[in-house]
């Protein structure tokens, strides 16, 4: 077999058969396909497309190209959920304690924050203590015990997709609908749960910018995820904003937590609300998403999704109290408020720009090496859709020293933008993909 001949195959319309992308695939990572070759197939997808079978294909060649997680020592029904990004989205230490307290277990893996975007692992070692390397038998022991574990990837899964998506990201070929959803379900697929839920981010501060676009990937997604054997949903949501209020480490769980004492509603427990249904609803542990819907409150009004919560910190070498008392979580020592120049309804904010506010902070890495600050970050008073007056806060930053906070504040306020007329609040879920 030559890759040459693959190229032009698929530079001519044609089908790759399920040996020749293992081919590619495998020989791409032992580095006997150069890159040079990749690229150009990678540009031929990206114009001639794949069809399922190709998609399958492809994410199945890519699940196999490194270690495999095993996670057959857990019993009961496994769930993980993925967001394909987003600027505040703390969804995942929301909605895993209060799907946990529903019977649903959560052997999750989550990663880091890069660039604008936060990362779970990040947020979670806010906690005091918190231990996201636990190793594959504590992970296993926790989860049948108490349902949930969330910890950084042990193994080194899916190599394919390193060196696929950077060279992707060089050769103007990441938007592509069947390398996006083989990149994302190859990953998901490797860690073995039986339902998978994918919140598919849309708007200005995602990938996908349009509703169509969104909407085309996460049928993809799903219908690989389908043919995988795996139970699966996808919901469309708006990041047209920041999600949330607070944007920052220990600020973003300082705003989950309050979620889950059932003291912030709104469009986050709406999101996890939705969520959680399709995951229960799939797990078959809810006859409806109403029902499913009913339960998840419940976990939130009883106090159980909370304590989930706390028992997954103080099994991973934190402390219970942390999550009932954030005093103990870090706190900046110098926090100003962002005062409006303009009066009117806010009518837009730039999601990506607000996580760069944040990041410059030291709340983010702009390289994989970076140390991050856990306790900077911002807090937005004003969403789109509010009134505002001239004066008025529209947020708060959280900094290291006074001379961050004002930088802060200026590129803050550049991410706002007004309106004089009514601005309608636009809503959290835009679609649901069974
Ligand atoms: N996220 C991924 O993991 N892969 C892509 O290709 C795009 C977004």
């Amino acid at each position: 077999m030559l890759m040459t001949d693959l190229i032009a195959k698929k530079r001519d319309g044609g089908e790759l058969s399920t040996e020749e992308i293992d081919f590619m695939i495998q020989g791409y990572v032992r580095g006997d396909i150069a890159d040079y070759q990749m690229s150009a197939m990678c540009m031929a997808i990206l114009f001639r497309g794949m069809n399922d079978r190709e998609t399958l294909d492809m994410t199945l060649s890519m699940l196999h190209s490194g270690e495999l997680i095993d996670l057959s020592g857990i019993q009961g029904i496994k769930a993980d959920k993925h967001s394909t990004g987003g600027v505040g989205d703390k969804t995942s230490l929301i909605l895993c304690p209060m799907v946990a307290a529903c019977g649903v277990r959560i052997a999750k893996m989550s990663g880091r924050g890069l660039g604008h975007t936060g990362g779970t692992l990040d947020k979670l070692e806010s906690f005091p203590g918190f231990n996201i390397n636990i190793g594959d038998e504590r992970f296993t022991r926790n989860v049948n015990t108490i349902g949930i574990s969330l910890m950084g990837q042990t193994a080194d899964v899916v190599p394919a997709d390193k060196k696929l998506y950077a060279l992707r990201d060089v050769t103007g070929t990441v938007p592509s609908i069947p390398l996006i959803v083989s990149s994302i379900m190859s990953k998901k697929l490797v860690a073995g749960a039986d339902v998978i839920v994918l919140d598919v981010k849309c708007g200005s501060g995602a990938f996908m910018k349009t509703v169509e676009d969104a909407r085309e990937l996460a049928r993809g997604l799903t219908r690989i995820g389908r043919l995988a054997g795996k139970k699966c949903a996808a919901v469309i949501t708006d990041m047209d904003q920041p999600l949330g209020n607070m944007v920052g480490n220990a600020l973003e769980v300082k705003e989950a937590i309050s979620v889950l004492k059932g003291e912030t509603k709104g469009e986050l427990l709406e999101l996890c609300l939705t969520l959680g249904s399709c995951i229960l609803t799939e797990a078959g542990l809810a006859d409806s998403m109403e029902q499913a819907r009913a339960r998840l409150q419940e976990s939130v009004d009883s106090g159980a999704a909370l304590k989930k919560l706390a028992d997954m910190v103080a099994a991973q070498d934190g402390c219970a109290d942390d999550v009932y008392n954030t005093a103990h979580l870090p706190l900046a020592p110098v926090r100003i408020e962002v005062p409006s120049c303009e009066t009117g309804y806010v009518s837009h904010i730039a999601a990506d720009d607000v996580g760069l506010v944040s990041m410059h902070l030291g709340g983010g890495r702009e390289t994989k090496e970076s140390i991050i600050d856990l306790s900077v970050g911002l807090i937005l008073h004003k969403k789109v859709g509010d009134r505002v007056e001239a004066g008025e806060s529209l947020a708060e930053i959280h900094a290291t020293t006074p001379e961050k906070a004002k930088e802060a504040a200026e590129r803050l306020r550049a991410c706002y933008r007004f309106s004089d007329t009514l601005v309608e609040r636009p809503a959290i879920i835009k679609e649901i993909i069974r």
